[in-house]
């Protein structure tokens, strides 16, 4: 059994209470340990360890800022076996994938905002013949993160790194269902010299302990990744209190298919961003649409392809496994449910449709075949309700306007991918998009340096680069008027 403690100052502890909460692995949906069923006695722990940690490190010298955020860095690469091995089990994702995309970009991150410290810089103004305006920018103090179960380390630490970088100190909550590799961190950052209490990282529930970090009036600041619900939720609480946030949520991404897009490229990454992590990220698309002169030849490759995508034990190296285990039993159940929505609408399942039963001590996992719909228009809540599963819908169109229209046609607005090479339409969709992100011929390739998030119902508090740093800073405006001499 693996015994999960918070991290608090520095030390690892069970909670306050002494209560636990069971930790399920997907692929078998056997316990394999527990976690602390942490509450707001350990946010008030935390709170006093990262307001003990705060005036050092917020007056640490950029140098050892740097050395310690690449060290962490360092070790997290170092540490890349046991990692991927934590996420796959935690997460149900097939091992390869932890190991090339979650645990490589956890590391990135980290490394990332040590650079970004080093660069980072205020501006100042001069307004001839006398009068200079700076910006000051500074650490807020102590900052909440709570990040999803889809890429835990990986969105983890995209919070955790830039929050430190700026020189505040943090309480972190990981997803109670995926907690294995946000407890290798704490060690991580403790060996890697982080100070006691710049870093807490408390487990339990989001009901629980989720909403006593939110509602801790200490807390000047939270950065939250999940769902949309859930971000309203903590926009009530949070609001009244003036905190600031930056709420990544859900998102019904469309990809946009032209008839004279590169077809081969176009397949082989569709593939990918319909079903990468079993359609559990929240940039894959799960709206497929389809100009209407390729629709037959897609619908049928398509088809062809992912019905002979393996679904299987994630851990198993022996073959190479395309999709393991959805991450909970809860999840799995919602998105059996949606697919029954789906046929009840009047959709047609055009391949997978149902759950995969493993033989052996795996029987009881969460698996579920990759699948495709069609026949549903705009308005139906297959096409409207975010799934986050492996399902995607095939809807056809004649114009750019009407793909357009199509893709827009969500309350989300989080990413969306062109496949096209005619630059007519790529200017036309790429501007007309209400989108965050928008990826043409290509998916899921990131630069660090661009802000990344949705905007509509997908998110507020856009981060990326600087910016991701500026959220976790206060900004004072400071106007001189130099005396004429
Ligand atoms: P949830 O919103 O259920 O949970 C996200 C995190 O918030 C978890 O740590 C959860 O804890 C915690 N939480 C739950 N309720 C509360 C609360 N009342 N107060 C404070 N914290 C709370 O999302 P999921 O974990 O199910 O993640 C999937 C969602 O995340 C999808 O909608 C997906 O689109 C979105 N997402 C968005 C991304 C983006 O960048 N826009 C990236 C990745 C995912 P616990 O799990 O322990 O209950």
């Amino acid at each position: 059994m693996k015994v999960i403690k918070n991290f608090i100052g520095g030390q690892f502890y069970d909670a306050v209470s002494n209560n636990f909460l069971d930790n399920v692995t997907p692929s078998s949906g056997l316990v394999y340990g527990t976690i602390p069923d942490s509450d707001e006695e350990d946010v008030a722990l935390a709170v006093t360890a990262a307001k003990n940690a705060f005036p050092l490190w917020s007056q640490t010298s950029l140098d050892l800022k740097f050395q310690i955020l690449n060290r962490i860095s360092d070790l997290i690469n170092e540490n890349l076996e046991a990692l991927a091995l934590a996420e796959s089990i935690d997460n149900g994702k097939p091992l390869w994938l932890a190991r090339r995309v979650d645990i490589p970009r956890a590391a990135s991150n980290f490394q990332f905002f040590a650079t970004a410290l080093k660069h980072y810089a205020s501006e100042s103004y001069l307004n001839p013949p006398n009068v200079i305006s700076t910006t000051l920018r500074q650490p807020i103090g102590i900052v909440g993160c709570i990040s999803p179960w889809n890429l835990p380390l990986y969105l983890f630490t995209w919070k955790i790194a830039p929050a430190i970088a700026a020189g505040n100190c943090v309480i972190a909550k990981p997803s109670e269902v995926t907690p294995m590799t946000a407890f290798l961190l704490a060690q991580i950052c403790k060996d890697a010299g982080l100070p006691d209490g710049v870093l807490n990282i408390l487990h339990g529930t989001g009901p629980k302990v989720g909403s006593a970090i939110v509602e801790h009036p200490m807390i000047k600041a939270i950065s939250f990744t999940g769902g949309t619900a859930t971000g309203q939720q903590i926009i009530r609480t949070a609001g009244p209190m003036f905190k600031k946030l930056s709420l990544e949520l859900g998102g019904k991404n469309a990809s946009i298919i032209m008839d004279d897009c590169d077809y081969g490229l176009m397949m082989k990454e569709t593939v990918r961003s319909s079903f990468a992590n079993q359609g559990q990220i929240c940039l894959c698309t799960s709206r497929l649409l389809i100009h209407e002169s390729i629709y037959d030849k897609f619908k049928a490759d398509f088809t062809s392809i992912v019905g002979k995508m393996t679904v299987g034990n994630p851990l198993d190296e022996s073959i190479k496994i395309d999709q393991g285990a959805i991450v909970s039993e809860m999840h799995y159940n919602k998105v059996l449910n949606a697919i029954q929505r789906a046929r009840d609408e009047g959709g047609t399942i055009l391949s997978g449709g149902a759950k995969v039963v493993l033989d052996g001590e795996l029987e009881n996992g969460f698996y579920i075949r990759p699948t495709i719909i069609e026949g549903l228009g705009p308005e139906t809540r297959t096409n409207q309700e975010e799934i986050f599963g492996p399902v995607v819908t095939l809807q056809k169109f004649s114009t750019k306007e009407e793909a357009l229209a199509l893709a827009n046609a969500s309350k989300y607005g989080l990413a969306t991918v062109i496949w096209s090479r005619n630059t007519d339409h790529i200017h036309f969709l790429s501007q007309g998009l209400e989108s965050g992100i928008v990826w043409i011929n290509c998916w899921l390739v990131r630069d660090l340096r661009t802000p990344f998030g949705g905007i509509k119902q997908s998110g507020i508090g856009r981060e990326g680069g600087w910016d991701a740093m500026k959220f976790f800073t206060e900004v004072k405006s400071i106007t001189q008027v130099i005396p004429k001499s």
